[in-house]
């Protein structure tokens, strides 16, 4: 039998890791200046957390949750999003204590069974973001912004930011009230699913992928309609920070996020040329969660960005660590020399390459040219002997002969950290 990773799984191999951790460190780099600290949850939780969170009726936990039992026969999950562990956290760990304000940022896997195909994986990752203790509106807007920010820094500027409100418990009541009463009216042409959908939460119709119900809901009346006086400020001020961020965005009105724990505000940023995956990153406030879940009433916001979509929309230009040197040795002698020059110039930070197998002077310059080697050093024995040793610079083709005590002062002038 054939060893295969499973189906929605995928290895990321290298070069593509480079280009990973280039996004991981930006989104650190970014978050960190905005005063958000990191925060690791476990990928299993108790399944019952994500039912309490993002809804019995929802398609993640309704479809696409990995739940099972364990040795003990506890019901366990892996974990389909960060939100609902980092809210466990926050209020396990009394976070609020001391201040209710707390920016919290990780970066990991997360799983949903779905069906894989292009941006859409089993083990997929994010970039998950959460603000906790903040109702004013100035903050969605800065969540935005860091969003808008973050994509435009790591070559992704091309994206849209979608936004809507979807109010509170007090304006959704009567909102779902309407909803239902013109679904009931075309209950004929609904799918089974929709239909058994709109009795627990008509809201969910919104998610329907079947093209009859996304007709329908296309007359369907609209939140916006329905917002009470607070939320319709909150949304206005919202937009109106927006502006004064300089972030551009369109009002979706459709559009209603597939969690049901989102309360005001909620967002997307989509792309061009994902198809029907292309919502990069999506978010909202959740000014409930974290009562629900048992902690006091404190509001939230976040977002998540999918990595892999990210990956997917960002030109595909080769990443470069910065320039490498490649020693080639030969003889005996030599490659102790290039074995211990190689190791301090690590050390040193400058990127060091050797060959192992005495291979000719021809085949190693091939595996320099492989490496993407800026400068090659070559050692030979007379070269040794006389003290000396070739430095090419690849990219200008030209050489130089340099004494042997100073090579390594010479190449860390010119290759190492804050050189040109
Ligand atoms: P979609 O409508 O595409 O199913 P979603 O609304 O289920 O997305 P969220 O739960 O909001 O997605 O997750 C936030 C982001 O995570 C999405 O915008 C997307 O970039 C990414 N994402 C979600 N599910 C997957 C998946 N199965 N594979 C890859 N990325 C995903
Ligand atoms: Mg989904």
């Amino acid at each position: 039998m054939e060893l295969k990773a499973i189906r929605g799984f995928s290895d990321i191999l290298p070069p593509a890791t480079s280009r990973w951790r280039l996004l991981e460190e930006c989104a650190r780099k970014i978050l960190e200046g905005y005063g958000f600290s990191e925060i690791r949850v476990p990928i299993l939780e108790k399944a019952e957390l994500f039912a309490r969170s993002i809804g019995e009726e929802t398609d993640i936990v309704e479809k696409e949750m990995y739940t099972f039992e364990d040795r003990n026969g506890d019901c366990i999950t892996m974990r389909p999003e960060a939100t609902a562990s980092v809210v466990r956290a926050y209020i396990e760990h009394k976070l609020y204590a001391a201040d209710p304000v707390v920016k919290l940022f990780s970066i990991g896997p997360m799983f949903r069974h779905e069906r894989p195909q292009k941006g859409r994986h089993r083990q997929f990752h994010q970039i998950n973001v959460e603000v906790f203790g903040i109702s004013h509106s100035m903050i969605d807007a800065e969540v935005m912004a860091i969003v808008m920010d973050y994509l435009s820094l790591v070559g992704a500027g091309g994206c849209q930011l979608q936004i809507n409100s979807l109010g509170c418990p007090r304006c959704r009541l009567p909102y779902k009230e309407g909803l239902w009463t013109f679904l009931n009216k075309h209950l004929s042409q609904l799918c089974e699913d929709c239909r058994r959908r709109m009795e627990r939460n008509p809201l969910r119709v919104f998610d329907c992928k079947v093209p009859g119900c996304q007709e329908i809901i296309t007359e369907a009346p609209l939140i916006s309609d329905y917002l009470c006086p607070p939320c319709a400020e909150h949304f206005a001020a919202v937009r109106g920070y927006l502006e004064t961020l300089e972030i551009a965005y369109e009002v979706n009105p459709r559009m209603v996020r597939g969690l049901d724990y989102y309360t005001k505000t909620a967002f997307e940023v989509v792309a061009g040329g994902l198809g029907a995956q292309n919502a990069v990153a999506a978010g909202g406030r959740y000014d409930h969660l974290v009562a629900a879940l048992g902690g006091p009433d404190i509001p939230g916001i976040g977002f998540a960005i999918g990595m892999e979509r990210l990956l997917l929309i960002l030109p595909d230009k080769p990443f470069s660590p910065g320039p490498s040197l490649f020693i080639a040795a030969l003889g005996e002698g030599p490659q102790r020399e290039a074995l211990g020059l190689s190791h301090k110039l690590n050390r040193a930070r400058v990127r060091t390459m050797i060959d192992y197998e005495g291979r000719s002077l021809k085949a190693q310059m091939r595996r320099a040219d492989k490496f993407g080697a800026r400068y090659v050093l070559i050692i030979g024995e007379d070269e040794q002997r006389a003290g000396q040793a070739i430095l090419r610079d690849m990219e200008e083709k030209k050489q130089e002969e340099i004494p042997l005590p100073s090579i390594f002062e010479e190449i860390v002038r010119r290759m190492g950290e804050g050189s040109p």
